[in-house]
């Protein structure tokens, strides 16, 4: 016997009604470059989006058209999600970090028909357009008196874009199932490749990231979304926030920026944010120069890379508890989250300490296992480590356009490309990516462990660990660090630092100091080119 519900499509459309409808007086507060602090409502960018989805509708593009965006986070961008998502067509949000030969080869991939683009970008798309022949047209995110000068065809500013567009729009019936978003992973190797979001798996995921052991995120909070909308769609926030009714602020290309983050935590209230480790690092070093405080922030959400013990501990002492979340690109992005803090008062402070460098539990939706070389499955004990597999409603079947291409190795199951152990009560530690793992005499060694520990030291602004060739172990883990500051660390200081922190063979045999980390587009400690920069490397004898 089936239930006797109404099937109704989960769509980003339902959210921008619900929003307009309910939480029409919140307000979204952005940082641009033609306004240092734009203020206006959620009626008022709905208003607009509706003005932007008439604009569209003149260009003529068929159904699931991809739209991309080369933007920062803010109320223009916020728009360009809603009102191609709700017409029907594809958002697709380009990482500006990435180098330009893979902005046109995702492009050019991805058919995209119109770009919208920041003024900061104009430099880079003079650069690439040439090379991009399917697109009609580029609209820089502006208003006209900072259009940038150009003989480039087709360019358009977006608030001549609008203006004069009806702010009504008759809204099309949309598929749950139809395509809504498409970001492009990284691409550390290859060619990046696309994911493909659909409505519904971005609503059910928006549910997700509510939920409070997730993002817990109510009307009563303000988001500072750090995390870019050219990042997994800043991990869901901007579908989120106008679910809750939340106050958005959102830092434009300040998001790198310690003192305008601070003024904007401070000045409007933010009570939540979001972002991988290095951007806490710019926030915690302004903090600690001026004195500041950030009394309404309660929480930070950190994921894209492990957040080390030292960047919670320096939240601690401005009352601010850090959630730790994993997940990835594939998986829309959240996957599991560490809320412990939340029940810290349960725990003496080593076990605490001990608890929260876990990426945290499953959140309901995504199932996790993992499992050996042979893929056989490998118990929930929080020893055994293995490749971690996951799947759900919010987890991508197949990249976009790549037939074949195997998202799937193991059955309905995706591969992370994750190493990870899982404790009884499912508190999955990641171990390391399965191609940064290190092997010493047929051991594995936990890069990510050993970099968590060797940044806890006050002399250490950034640690990364590699493995290197060593005649006897196979390899052998070699610390790089980046000093913070102008004094001074020895190797043997270091070690002695980590020693009684981690396994004894753990330790790395040698450390060797840069000035400066290579990061990826995505903020992430770029392993294959420190392995690259330490090629030549040898062990000391
Ligand atoms: P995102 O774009 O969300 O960063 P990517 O697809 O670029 O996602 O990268 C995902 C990878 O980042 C994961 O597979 C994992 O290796 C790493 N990662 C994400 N969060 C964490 C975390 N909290 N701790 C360790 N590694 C993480």
């Amino acid at each position: 016997m089936q239930g006797l519900m109404m099937d109704f499509p989960l769509t980003i459309t339902s959210i921008m009604e619900h929003a307009e409808r309910v939480h029409g007086a919140q307000e979204i507060v952005s940082v641009t470059r033609d306004n240092p602090r734009h203020r206006y409502t959620y009626a008022d960018a709905f208003g607009r989006v509706r003005q932007l989805a008439n604009a569209m509708n003149a260009w003529g593009m068929a159904s699931s058209d991809r739209i991309a965006t080369l933007a920062w986070n803010d109320y223009r961008h916020f728009e360009t999600y809603y009102a191609s998502a709700c017409s029907g067509y594809v958002c697709h949000t380009i990482n500006p970090r990435l180098f330009p030969e893979q902005i046109v080869y995702i492009i050019n991939h991805a058919e995209d028909q119109f770009v919208f683009l920041d003024p900061d970008f104009w430099p880079l798309i003079e650069q690439v357009a040439p090379q991009c022949p399917g697109v009609k047209g580029w609209v820089v995110m502006t208003t006209a008196e900072h259009m940038p000068e150009t003989t480039l065809a087709n360019v358009h500013c977006y608030e001549d874009v609008i203006a004069n567009q009806p702010d009504s729009f008759d809204w099309p019936a949309i598929d749950e199932n139809e395509a809504c978003a498409l970001c492009y992973t990284s691409g550390t190797t290859g060619n990046p490749k696309g994911v493909l979001y659909s409505h519904r798996s971005t609503v059910l995921h928006t549910y997700a990231t509510m939920m409070p052991d997730s993002m817990n995120i109510s009307s009563a909070d303000v988001v500072l979304p750090i995390v870019p909308m050219f990042h997994v769609n800043a991990w869901g926030n901007p579908y989120a926030c106008p679910v809750a009714g939340a106050k958005m602020v959102m830092p434009g290309n300040k998001m790198g920026d310690g003192p305008t983050l601070a003024a904007l935590i401070n000045e409007e209230g933010v009570t939540m944010s979001a972002g991988v480790p290095t951007v806490w690092l710019n926030l915690l070093a302004h903090l600690r120069s001026t004195g500041e405080r950030v009394d309404t922030l309660q929480r930070v959400v950190v994921g894209g890379s492990a957040c080390p013990l030292s960047v919670m501990e320096e939240f601690d002492t401005y009352g601010v508890d850090t959630r730790h979340a994993w997940g990835m690109t594939e998986m829309s992005p959240l996957g599991t989250s560490n809320s412990s803090g939340a029940r810290r008062h349960q725990y003496d402070a080593e076990t605490f300490a001990n608890m929260r460098t876990n990426v945290g539990q499953p959140i309901f939706g995504v199932e996790v296992k993992i499992t050996d070389d042979d893929n056989k499955e490998l118990p929930w004990d929080g020893v055994a480590f293995g490749a971690l597999k996951v799947r759900g409603p919010w987890i991508c079947s197949s990249y976009f356009k790549l037939d074949g291409s195997s998202a799937h190795e193991d059955g309905d199951w995706f591969e992370t490309g994750d190493v990870a152990s899982i404790d009884s009560r499912g508190n999955v530690s990641i171990t390391d990516r399965t191609k940064d793992v290190i092997k010493s005499g047929g051991e594995w060694i936990s890069s990510i462990e050993v970099e968590n520990c060797a940044t806890g030291h006050p002399m250490v602004a950034e640690a990364a660990v590699i493995g290197r060739i060593h005649p006897k172990w196979g390899e052998r883990p070699l610390l790089i660090v980046v000093k913070n500051g102008e004094g001074d660390v020895s190797p043997s200081e270091l070690k002695a630092f980590l020693d009684g922190k981690i396994a004894k063979w753990w330790i790395p045999d040698d450390v060797q100091y840069i000035e400066e980390m290579p990061h990826t587009a995505t903020g992430k400690i770029q392993k294959m080119k420190l392995r690259e920069m330490f090629n030549d490397y040898q062990f000391p004898a």
